[in-house]
């Protein structure tokens, strides 16, 4: 499921926040969001755009601006317009609700319209640790890109979820990684998010290579692809604070069937070649968690450090397929004591 960084979304409650008499609360989603007071009643409808959304330089969206940055050139998405975590009045806010109207949307609309390419939005994104000339190609097409929801855009799956038996890991902050010997030009292919790596001096080949990923992954008939995040020095900021960089798998793809292992055969497999995998944070045969209990989860500090954990991703513990999700049941709560630390 893509992420719809714009959409027509109704507002589900309207929460005052206390001793502010200027601005309120709407809830969106699992979102919550601050708004001018009386700006929107309960049901009425408004594009929603979530965090990490960067709107175009138009009028409607030029108060993001801050002082510091630089003044946006003509036709251009600036950086400061991206939508952050906030507090406002000690009241977190997630977002940016705007009327139809305010936003530009001429014509008929239905709830949950995607709205992003339409009001030209675009995403922000952490930089990616490679230099230009170092991509191999596109991403093999036999295999899914790393991806999870925020559990506050897609509530229904704890519906999806409830009773069923479940394994949460800890977000490992780092950058995504895939490992596969492609059958289509049976060599090794080192991808990161979007793309397959040039082998040279990155920190995708340098793993594969000191691993010995490749001999290891050609001695199961190169039947799985292993999925995981590097962490370690030079990736984002290191919050996991460690010495050397590391793999931590949380996914293994079988090429031969197209589906994707449970946890306990991932597990295993990333025991037999030698990996680690992403640190367990709690199992149950019983899913019961709610929005709020899984953003409890998801704050903490990674181990031996003082830095915050981005957060937890949550599965079902047995193959399962989530209709809200049009795919495999895996879904994240980010920590917002994190996003609100972020700096960039
Ligand atoms: P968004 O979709 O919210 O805009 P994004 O696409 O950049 O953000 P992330 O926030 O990085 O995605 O979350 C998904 C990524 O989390 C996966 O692609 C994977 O690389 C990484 N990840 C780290 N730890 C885990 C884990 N324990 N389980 C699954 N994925 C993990
Ligand atoms: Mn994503």
């Amino acid at each position: 499921m893509i992420r719809k960084l714009a959409s027509v979304q109704r507002v589900l409650e309207v929460v005052p926040i206390v001793g502010a008499d200027a601005i309120e609360a709407v809830r969106i989603n699992g979102w919550q969001c601050v708004v001018k007071k009386g700006a929107f009643a309960v049901g009425d409808r408004g594009v929603f755009f979530e965090i990490d959304a960067v709107p175009p330089d138009l009028p409607a969206y030029r108060f993001l601006w801050t002082p510091k940055a630089a003044a946006p050139a003509e036709g251009t998405r600036p950086a400061s317009y991206r939508i952050r975590t906030m507090t406002l009045r000690k009241c977190l806010s997630q977002g940016l609700f705007l009327t139809l109207a305010e936003a530009g949307v001429e014509g008929a609309v239905s709830d949950g319209d995607d709205l992003t390419e339409r009001l030209g939005v675009g995403k922000y994104e952490p930089p990616m640790p490679h230099k230009a000339g170092e991509l191999r190609g596109p991403f093999p097409s036999r295999v899914p890109k790393t991806d999870e929801m925020r559990v506050q855009s897609v509530p229904a799956v704890l519906d999806e979820l409830r009773g069923h038996p479940y394994v949460i890991t800890l977000k490992c902050d780092g950058t995504s990684a895939t490992y596969l010997i492609d059958p289509y030009d049976d060599t090794l292919h080192a991808c990161g998010r979007n793309w397959s790596m040039a082998e040279g001096d990155n920190v995708y080949w340098g793993v594969a290579k000191r691993d010995g990923l490749e001999a290891k992954l050609r001695a199961l008939g190169g039947r799985y692809a292993i999925q995981g995040e590097l962490c370690g020095p030079s990736i984002q900021k290191n919050l996991l604070g460690l010495k050397t960089v590391q793999l931590f798998v949380f996914s293994a793809f079988d090429l031969t069937t197209g589906r994707f292992l449970d946890h306990a055969a991932t597990h295993a497999l990333a025991r037999e070649l030698g990996l680690a995998s992403v640190p367990t944070v709690e199992e149950g045969d019983r899913f019961a968690h709610d929005q709020a209990s899984l953003l409890a989860l998801a704050e903490g500090l990674y181990e031996g450090t003082k830095n915050q954990r981005e957060g937890i991703v949550i599965r079902a513990r047995d193959d399962m397929f989530s209709a809200t999700l049009n795919g495999r049941m895996s879904f994240k709560a980010i920590s917002n004591k994190y996003l609100l630390d972020e700096r960039d």
